[in-house]
C-alpha cells in the first residue's frame, strides 16, 4: 500500500518547503492553512523558489509549470479527508497541534498516516491524542527543506513498524536521507544545535562580543558555513525558543535554559528573518 497525496498543515517555512520538495518530486500536494493569506504567501515563495532554479538552469520552466500544478491550496483541515499521508507543520505550540491531530483523526481516512514535523513535541503524546496511535510518526525536516538532505523519522511508543517502513520509503523516493531516531525531547539535531545556538545567545547577552564577530567566530574557527545567531534568525527566534523550552521542560536540566536575551527578543516582536529582523536586519526585497 504506497502513499499517494499528501496533506501538508500549515503554508508557513517549513509547510511550503515540504510541499515544494513533494511536488518537485511529482507528489500530488494539498496544502492548507489557516486563511487565503497565510496560503497565498505559502504559494508565492514556492514559485519564486523554483524561479530561482529556473533562473540556475537547475530546472527548466516547464519543470517549475509541473510542479506548481501538483499543489493544490485549502484552508479548512476537511480539504486532506482522501490523503494517504498528512504531514503537520503548523506552529509549534503543543495544544494546537493536539487539536490539529484530533481533528485529522477524525475526518481523515482510517488508513491515514498523520505525521507531524514537530521540532521538540512528543510524538507519543500527539499519538495518545488519537484513536489510530499506531499511524502516527514524527517527519522531522531541515530548514530550507528543499535543500537539506536529512529528515529525522521518529517512532512514538504506539508507532507501528508497517508506519515506519511506509514513511521511510517515502522519504527516500524523493531524495531524501532519512534517520531513524528515538522520540526524545529535541531529538538528535536539535538537541545539540538549539543548546548551541542559545550559548551564542548567551555570549550576545553577556556582551562577549557582536553578532556578526560570534558568528564570524564559528565560521573561521569551527568551519560552520553559517553563524548561529544567523542561523537563529533563519529557523526564527519562536521556534528556537519553543525547543529550548521543550529540552529544560522535559529534562529539568538548567544547562537548556533560555537565555535571557532571547526571550527579551521575541518580547520586541523580533522573529528572524520571517519578520524581517532578528539578530540581524532583513530588508523586505
Ligand atoms: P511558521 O510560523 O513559519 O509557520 C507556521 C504556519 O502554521 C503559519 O503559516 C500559521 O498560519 C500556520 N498555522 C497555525 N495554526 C494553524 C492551524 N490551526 N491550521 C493550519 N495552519 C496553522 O513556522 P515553521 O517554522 O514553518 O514551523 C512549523 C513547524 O515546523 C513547527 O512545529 C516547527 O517546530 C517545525 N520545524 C521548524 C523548523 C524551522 O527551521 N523553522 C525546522 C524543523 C521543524
Amino acid at each position: 500500500m504506497g502513499i499517494g497525496k499528501i496533506g501538508v498543515v500549515g503554508a508557513g517555512t517549513m509547510g511550503n518547503g515540504i510541499s515544494q520538495a513533494f511536488a518537485v518530486a511529482g507528489r500530488e500536494v494539498v496544502m492548507m492553512d489557516v486563511g487565503e493569506a497565510q496560503v497565498q504567501r505559502g504559494i508565492d515563495t514556492i514559485s519564486t523558489s523554483l524561479d530561482r532554479l529556473v533562473k540556475k538552469e537547475k530546472m527548466s520552466a516547464d519543470q517549475k509549470s509541473a510542479a506548481m500544478a501538483h499543489i493544490t491550496t485549502a484552508t479548512s483541515l476537511a480539504a486532506l479527508a482522501d490523503c494517504d499521508l498528512v504531514i503537520e507543520a503548523a506552529s509549534e505550540n503543543v495544544n494546537l497541534k493536539l487539536k490539529i491531530f484530533a481533528e485529522l483523526d477524525e475526518l481523515t481516512k482510517p488508513d491515514t498516516i498523520l505525521a507531524s514535523n514537530t521540532s521538540s513535541i512528543s510524538i507519543t503524546r500527539l499519538a495518545a491524542g488519537t484513536k489510530r496511535p499506531g499511524q502516527v510518526i514524527g517527519m522531522h525536516f531541515f530548514n530550507p527543506v528543499p535543500l537539506m538532505a536529512l529528515v529525522e523519522l521518529i517512532n512514538g511508543l504506539q508507532t507501528s513498524a508497517a508506519t515506519y517502513t511506509a514513511v521511510e520509503k517515502l522519504a527516500k523516493s524523493i531524495g531524501k536521507a532519512p534517520i531513524k531516531v528515538k522520540n526524545s525531547p529535541g531529538f538528535v539535531v536539535n538537541r545539540m544545535l538549539c543548546p548551541m545556538i542559545n550559548e551564542a545567545v548567551f555570549a550576545l547577552g553577556e556582551g562577549l562580543a557582536t553578532a556578526a564577530e560570534i558568528d564570524e567566530a564559528m565560521k573561521l574557527g569551527c568551519n560552520h558555513p553559517i553563524g548561529p545567531l544567523a542561523l537563529c534568525d533563519l529557523i526564527g527566534l519562536d521556534v528556537e525558543l519553543a525547543v529550548m523550552q521543550v529540552l529544560y521542560e522535559g529534562t529539568k536540566d538548567p544547562k537548556y535554559r533560555p537565555a535571557p536575551l532571547l526571550v527579551e527578543m521575541l518580547e520586541a516582536g523580533y522573529l528572524g528573518r520571517k519578520s524581517g529582523k532578528g539578530f540581524f536586519e532583513y530588508p523586505a526585497k
